[in-house]
């Protein structure tokens, strides 16, 4: 009996995911608790095993997801967390948010109104405050105004306001002009907070870290660490160097399916975009765009086939990619490695990501539900 179809498959390393998780708190203030962001499906990771593991293996107690969809699975998955939603929900849903314990993030007055007037009790919520990202929160030139709508929101009634929040737009750069960027908005909600506290109001969170943050600029004043992409294990920019312990959680593989010797002028798959110059061994490979390997990397990318890389040749198709193995041995049904370890080489999907004129972030979020994702140690 086969567990999964051995055809294309991610294989989720949750010891990688324990050590990134441990590696990001020892980089940490006490005063920080990591909220782990486990939109999007814990970035293509699979989001009930990931959010299991995180709060049963890894202490995990506050949960980020992108809607009130992602934040009722998380419910059902950890039943004791802290849920965040960082995005919109139609107000429409108000109730539901109430009734499954979840934090919303407000970014308006205007909006807080409208979700209010659709429950019946508070709503448990974090105020986001747009200090230069553009593109959700409360907006205002100064700190000062920005308490003043923060006070009256924290008047309704029909909201329990438990903390604050902002997002940094080029925490990732390490250039001199990004840098004070980011120490800018750093200290808008600092001083947020500050203002707050002499007036006596003292909030439980006050968070702005994401995971560039906490690598380059962490910050004791964030009461939370909203870590996404190093969990996983990749960069947040690829130009800047992650601790060494942060290591990719997702692998992907696929297997060959044929393999073949082409003479010099035969052509590989669509569009003729390939000619064999010389006689060559070409295999087909299990998996294509629809398994979300991007199909940019056609004739660009490299797939390892026994820890060698071998190269795309002509276009990927939906579901098989052909490659040239002419210089290993190999036969249908060996497994080949699209991102991951092989032998003494890698491919990591922020390598993929380069290749494709994009970040790591996309290629993991776009592995497909095709590819089922397996668990390992
Ligand atoms: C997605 C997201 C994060 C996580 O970002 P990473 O770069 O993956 O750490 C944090 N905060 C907000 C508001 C987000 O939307």
């Amino acid at each position: 009996m086969k567990p999964y179809l051995k055809r294309a498959w991610a294989e989720i390393s949750l010891s990688r995911l324990k050590q990134n998780i441990e590696t990001i708190k020892s980089l940490n203030s006490d005063s920080t608790e990591i909220m782990a962001v486990v939109k999007a499906d814990a970035y293509g990771h699979g989001d009930e095993e990931v959010c299991k593991y995180l709060s049963e293996e890894c202490g995990i107690k506050y949960f980020a997801v992108s809607n009130l969809d992602e934040a009722i699975a998380v419910r059902g998955f950890c039943p004791d967390s802290e849920i965040l939603i960082l995005g919109y929900t139609p107000p429409e849903y108000a109730h539901e948010i109430v009734q499954y314990n979840i934090i919303q993030g407000v970014v308006s007055s205007e909006y807080a109104e409208n979700l209010v007037r659709n429950a019946d009790s508070p709503i448990r919520c974090h105020i986001k405050i747009d200090t230069g990202m553009g593109r959700l929160g409360l907006k205002h030139d100064t700190p000062e105004e920005c308490v003043e709508e923060v006070e009256s929101l924290m008047n309704n009634k029909g909201l329990s306001v438990e903390g604050i929040y902002t997002h940094f737009a080029v925490a990732d750069s390490q250039e001199t002009d990004n840098i004070l960027y980011t120490n800018r908005q750093r200290d808008f909600i600092c001083n947020v907070n500050d203002i707050l506290i002499k007036k006596g109001i003292n909030l439980r969170h006050t968070h702005f870290m994401n995971s560039a943050s906490v690598c380059y600029s962490n910050s004791p004043k964030s009461t939370l660490a909203r870590a996404g992409i190093i969990m996983y294990g990749l960069h947040p920019d690829v130009s800047l160097e992650i601790p060494e312990n942060i290591k990719p959680v997702m692998a992907v593989k696929a297997v060959i399916s044929h393999v073949k010797t082409v003479k010099k002028g035969d052509c590989i798959s669509y569009g003729r975009t390939f000619t064999a110059e010389h006689e060559m061994k070409i295999a087909t490979v299990t998996v294509g765009y629809a398994d979300g390997y991007p199909r940019l990397m056609s004739s660009r990318g490299e797939i390892l086939v026994h820890g060698v890389r071998c190269k795309i040749t002509g276009r990927v198709c939906m579901d098989q990619i052909m490659i040239d193995v002419s210089h290993i041995e190999t036969k249908a049904g060996d497994i080949v490695t699209l991102i991951g370890e092989d032998g003494d080489d890698s491919i990591t999907a922020d390598e993929i990501a380069t290749t494709c004129g994009t970040i790591g972030y996309e290629i993991i979020c776009g592995i497909s539900k095709r590819v089922p994702r397996i668990y390992i140690k």
